[in-house]
């Protein structure tokens, strides 16, 4: 294939641009679990596309629902005006919200994307504590390895340091270490039993700060794009308790593991343990309309309400709750329901969790780790060129039908929820040979 002049129109800054200009990979078409290719090829999703296509591609129930919404009414201005349909999918929402009835997380916030719901839920945060006398608490806190989008708010609680590095930041953000210690959690099936002690980093930053100058503190309850790091059993809870001590909210960050990664409809369903804002996109839409959504506590929302200290709060998108993307997540959340797939991870995982460790004992396998369905296989880095071993495994992986996502020398997995067990088996052993011919 070569480059023509429109290839080059279209671009990406950094690594997505330069790995594409090396070696042009076209995605055509997509149906079920397969991706096809711009010679024909079917290529087995292994990623739900960028983890968010969880009920598999191309489903009809949200192209028709899609093509229904845009001959009926295409956009609206939500600034001004409602329209039935955002409040029908917030409702649709706030009944299956995270934590379920009892969590109160059921004030829903649209957003266009994950770094807007990011960004959304930060600032109210920010005006919560404000509105409750709090003003003084305007530092948010984030974890090293969290990734939380590309916007300034995203990047400054976000742990890629190069990207903290590249750019301004929000003054006063700091980060707690993160959670997986490769060192005592090797080869791990779901949590680690070692580190949930990490949580108590928040005192460390507490004493260094004062608590009186915290509004927030924001985590993936499981970090994926960064590696898949799983929270040690106690992690969250612990954090959850030191965040309370110290009058600070908490903040999932579910854009990843929101919608059934995980085998429970949410990671505050999975872990059992209640945030006060939950942040989502991805499979709020399978994928398909760019969207998110942020879950408040109804006392977070109440208190926002009640009027700000004369300060106008100024915040929405004008995609806010489009009726095109609204169309699209109720019919999601349809499908979702009727093939129960926000719990079927929670089938699969065991025998997820035994095909991929039985990479295990590969040459340059250095990790392994799984939960619902998700896995994140670690390989021992070139010391000349880290990330290009997995780079060619996911170029080795892509030639023979199997689409995977690389971060450095980790390779992570996230396969469509519809996946069939037997595909476990295709997976891990187009996975296994290509690991195989690289080492
Ligand atoms: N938060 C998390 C946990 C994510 O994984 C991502 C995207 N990978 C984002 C936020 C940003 O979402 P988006 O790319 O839709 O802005």
């Amino acid at each position: 294939r070569k480059n023509t002049p429109a290839l080059d129109a279209f671009w990406m800054p950094f690594t997505a641009n330069r790995q594409f200009k090396a070696a042009p990979r076209m995605l055509v078409a997509a149906h079920g679990m397969h991706y096809t290719a711009d010679d024909g090829r079917q290529v087995l999703d292994g990623t739900a596309g960028l983890w968010c296509v969880n009920a598999g591609h191309g489903r009809r129930g949200i192209a028709q629902a899609v093509e229904r919404q845009l001959n009926s009414l295409d956009f609206a201005p939500t600034f001004q005006m409602g329209h039935p349909i955002a409040f029908e999918f917030a409702e649709a929402l706030a009944e299956i919200a995270p934590g379920g009835p009892a969590a109160g997380l059921d004030r829903v916030f649209f957003t266009g994307s994950g770094s807007e719901s990011v960004d959304t839920a930060l600032k109210i945060a920010l005006a919560y504590q404000r509105a409750i006398g709090q003003g003084t608490r305007t530092r948010l806190i984030g974890r090293e390895r969290g990734y939380h989008g590309v916007g300034f708010g995203g990047i400054s609680v976000g742990g890629i340091v190069s990207n903290r590095r590249a750019f301004p930041q929000i003054p006063g953000t700091d980060h707690l270490r993160h959670t997986h210690d490769p060192a005592r959690n090797a080869f791990t099936k779901g949590q680690p039993e070692h580190g949930a002690d990490l949580a108590d980093d928040l005192d460390r930053l507490v004493a260094l700060h004062g608590a009186e100058t915290i509004a927030a503190c924001i985590v993936e309850p499981v970090a994926g794009s960064t590696g898949v790091l799983i929270p040690p059993k106690g992690y969250l809870e612990r954090l959850r308790a030191a965040c309370d001590r110290h009058g600070i909210l908490l903040i999932f960050d579910e854009v990843i593991s929101g919608f059934g990664r995980l085998g429970a409809p949410f990671a505050t369903d999975f872990f059992g343990v209640v945030p006060d804002l939950v942040t989502t996109a991805k499979g709020l839409t399978n994928g398909t309309i760019p969207m998110g959504a942020v879950f408040a506590k109804r006392s977070v929302h109440d208190a926002l309400m009640q009027g700000p200290d004369g300060i106008e709060l100024f915040h929405g998108y004008t995609y806010s709750g489009h009726p095109v993307a609204c169309a699209a997540g109720l019919a999601t959340l349809e499908v979702y329901r009727e093939e129960g797939l926000l719990t079927r991870a929670a089938d699969l995982a065991d025998d997820w969790a035994a095909a991929i460790h039985d990479l295990r004992g590969r040459a340059r396998v250095t990790d392994i780790r799984t939960i619902g369905l998700i896995a994140g296989i670690e390989l021992e880095s070139r010391p000349d060129a880290p990330g290009k071993r997995a780079y060619e495994v996911f170029v080795d992986c892509f030639e023979r039908g199997l689409l995977i996502r690389v971060t450095g020398d980790i390779i992570a997995l996230s396969p469509p929820l519809i996946l069939e067990r037997a595909q476990i088996g295709e997976i891990v052993g187009i996975l296994g040979d290509a690991i195989d011919r690289v080492a």
